[in-house]
Formats: structure tokens, C-alpha cells, sequence
């Protein structure tokens, strides 16, 4: 039966998480599918960063890392994202982005295997992932084991130190089991550091209940912190005593203001720090946050899924007879919170879309990725969304000159 807007505006009126829409300020006339790369403002952030600037930076000075908290801002922030990931307060801890963590993690990771030689890597990942794993590898003398995703787990054997891996892939968002690959590398001996770029905020993770050991995530995609937030990191409370990270900064000492000449580790997730925490990204993060007050991530996965599902049934309806190809598993319980979409046309077709307000992005060679967003996105946006891209395609619109020119972010 063909799928008709009257349909999707009903699931709107039932869906349990519209109120959050209002959490959010989102321009007039756009239709904003790409929260899966930058999420959008919520509202409060701005008031948040203004006061950080005007009060505590322009009034407090240098008082403000005691009064207004600045220094327990990367615990703080940490605890309150924690709920959010499944795991404890004490486990997480916001700094540095996912690349730098990362590097710290595996590491830390090698230093705690050091007899292990390889390092189990995700062929497909985000190359940013690849790029630092190759460097650590060579680094602390391993070599790198590269297969795709589902062959992770029987990839690790009794040489790995540390598998690494995203739950939902960045490209297709096929999301991997973590419980069953965290105990497939836990059997052999091996350490597992999961990639949650594509997870946190946006499907229901939960990391303790996994057995994960280390994991890094990202606070600019689903948990809007703003334009380079910085990230999160989870080091599993078993770990916390003998992990020993390799950025030794004095953020990251157990009294930087001992300023004592010797190195002397902090307890807990603290010394996972290296640097002075960026307070106006961290108060912009802290106050993003806020969206999710009162949303458990079960019914943010429940309803990603289910916009995922009804864009799929739309696909097929309205897009797989225009030479659309899906990119993402059909089986909602595979896939995470975006759905993927090859067009040998791909680009110059999102950007007729982005043009017309409706903004997704592109991943090259051939896909468009629509990112469903379930605190500010609803039913009949998914409809409007399948709408634009039937037009622009059939129209022809997307064959116009200026929209095949690249710009240097997709
Ligand atoms: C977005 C993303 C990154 C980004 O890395 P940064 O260091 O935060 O810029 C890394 N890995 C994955 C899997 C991502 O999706």
C-alpha cells in the first residue's frame, strides 16, 4: 500500500518524543538530515556560552576555574554523558576529540597487552581511525590485522593487544553487536576499544553491560555540542587503576598544581586528560546536553528505528525505481540512527536537496546520507525528505552546472 502524509503526521501525534522538537532552534524552511555530522542548536546554548564569556571569563577571571566549576568541567560533562552510553559516572570523562582519544586509548591499550603484537582494525572505518592506528602501530611495534566490520571477531586470536571497531559503521550505519564481538575478543585475551562516533546520542549503547574495556566518542554529531566539541571517552572501571595513557600532561597529574617536576598519574578517569579543558566548547557541550533531560535512549533508538524503517518502505515505493540503491541493512536492529543512499549522481543530487533546505550530506564515491535525528526530526519530515529526492531526480534538477561543482567539505 502506497505511504501517504496523512499516515506519517498520525505517527507524529503519537510519537512520545515530539516535545523535544521544541528543544531545538532550527531555521525556517529547512529540513536538517545531517545531525548524524553537526547536530543542530538546542535552545540555551547560546544564553550558556554568552554567560561563560560575559560572566565567568569577563567578570570571574581566572577565579571562574574554582567558582564556576571550570576545572571539574571534564568529569561533570562526563557523568552527565555517561547515562546516555551505559556506563557509570565515574568511567567517562569529556576532552580532546575521538582521534586524539584514540591514540591515548590504544596506547594505553598496547602498554596493558605489551607480550600482544597485533592490532585488530575496522577495514571501512573512518579513515581517521585507520590513520592513527597505522601510527600507533609503528609507534609501539605492532602490526595492523584489517577486516571488514562482521569479521572482527574472528579476526582477534591470541597475538591481538586490542581490537577497535565502530558500532554503527559511518558510511552504510550497519551497527555491529558489541556485546558478542566484545566477548569474542575477550576470549582470546585481547582488549576491545569501540568507536561510538555513530552511537552516542543516537542509539540505545550500553557499554557495561557489553564487558567493553575502552571506548571514544564524538559530541558534535547526535549529542549537538557545537562545531568541534570535544569528545568523550570510557575506560571501564577494572581498567581505570592500571591505564596509562601516553599524553602526559599536567591535566592528567594527580596534583598539576604541585607543580612538581615528576610525572605522577591522577586517579580515576581524570587521568585521561592532558590539557586545559577548551571552556567555552565545554560549556556549549555541557548545556547541549539538556536536550536529552527526561529521554531515555531506548526510545531514541526505538524511534530512529522506526524513521528508518519508514524511510526504507518509502525508498522502496519512490526511489528504488529511479536507480536508488540502498546502502543500509534493511533489519532495523542492524542499522543506527541514519540511512545511506547510492545515486551515480549522488552529489550533485544532495546538493539540489541542500539547496532546497533539505540538508544531508555525501560520502564519496556515490552516497548520500540522511541523518534521522529522533529529539528534532519526525514521521512526516522523513516523508518530505523522500519527497525532495524523488523531485530532484526526476525533475532532473540535480544535472544544473553549480551543482556539480565539489566544495571542499561534503
Ligand atoms: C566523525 C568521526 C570521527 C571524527 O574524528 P575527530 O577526531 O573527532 O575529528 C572519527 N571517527 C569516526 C568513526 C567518526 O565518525
Amino acid at each position: 500500500m502506497t505511504i501517504d502524509r496523512a499516515q506519517c503526521e498520525a505517527l507524529d501525534r503519537d510519537d512520545p518524543l515530539r516535545h523535544c522538537r521544541g528543544r531545538f532552534t532550527l531555521p525556517d524552511g529547512v529540513l536538517y538530515l545531517d545531525g548524524n555530522s553537526l547536530g543542530a542548536l538546542p535552545r540555551g546554548v547560546a544564553e550558556r556560552v554568552g554567560a561563560t564569556v560575559a560572566e565567568e571569563w569577563g567578570r570571574g577571571l581566572i577565579r571562574s576555574w574554582n567558582s564556576a566549576g571550570w576545572y571539574a568541567s571534564p568529569q561533570r560533562a562526563g557523568a552527565k554523558t555517561a547515562r546516555l552510553i551505559g556506563a557509570a559516572a565515574h568511567e567517562v570523562t569529556v576532552t580532546d576529540a575521538i582521534s586524539i582519544n584514540l591514540f591515548k586509548l590504544l596506547v594505553a591499550a598496547r602498554r596493558m597487552r605489551p607480550d600482544r603484537k597485533v592490532i585488530v582494525a575496522e577495514a571501512g572505518n573512518f579513515p581517521s581511525d585507520l590513520y592513527v592506528v597505522d601510527s600507533v602501530a609503528r609507534l609501539v611495534g605492532c602490526s595492523v590485522r584489517r577486516v571488514r566490520a562482521g569479521e572482527v571477531a574472528a579476526a582477534v586470536d591470541g597475538d591481538t593487544a586490542v581490537a577497535t571497531l565502530s558500532e554503527v559503521n559511518f558510511k552504510s550505519a550497519e551497527r555491529q553487536d558489541m556485546a558478542a564481538v566484545t566477548a569474542a575478543a575477550h576470549a582470546q585475551g585481547a582488549l576491545i576499544l569501540w568507536d561510538l562516533a555513530h552511537s552516542s546520542g543516537a542509539v540505545d549503547v550500553q557499554l557495561n553491560r557489553a564487558g567493553a574495556d575502552f571506548a571514544i566518542g564524538c559530541g558534535y554529531k547526535f549529542l549537538n555540542g557545537g562545531p568541534g566539541a570535544p569528545g568523550h571517552l570510557f575506560v571501564a572501571e577494572r581498567h581505570l587503576a592500571a591505564v596509562d595513557q601516553p599524553l602526559t600532561g599536567w591535566f592528567g597529574h594527580a596534583e598539576p598544581f604541585a607543580f612538581s617536576e615528576e610525572f605522577a598519574r591522577a586517579e580515576g578517569i581524570r587521568r585521561m586528560l592532558c590539557s586545559t579543558p577548551p571552556m567555552l566548547s565545554m560549556a556549549a557541550y555541557e548545556a547541549a546536553l539538556d536536550a536529552y533531560d527526561g529521554v531515555t535512549m531506548d526510545a531514541v533508538e526505538a524511534k530512529a528505528r522506526a524513521m528508518g524503517d519508514l524511510l526504507i518502505a518509502l525508498f522502496d515505493q519512490r526511489l528504488a525505481p529511479l536507480g536508488c540503491r540502498l546502502e543500509s541493512p534493511r533489519d532495523g536492529t542492524r542499522r543506527g540512527s541514519h540511512v545511506s543512499i547510492g545515486h551515480d549522481q549522488g552529489y550533485a543530487v544532495m546538493q539540489a536537496l541542500i539547496a532546497r533546505g533539505v540538508i544531508g550530506d555525501f560520502r564519496a564515491p556515490d552516497v548520500m546520507r540522511f541523518g534521522l535525528t529522533p529529539l528534532y526530526l519526525g514521521y512526516a519530515d522523513v516523508f518530505d525528505a523522500v519527497a525532495a529526492v524523488e523531485d530532484v531526480i526526476t525533475s532532473k534538477a540535480f544535472e544544473a552546472p553549480e551543482f556539480q561543482r565539489r566544495h571542499a567539505v561534503t
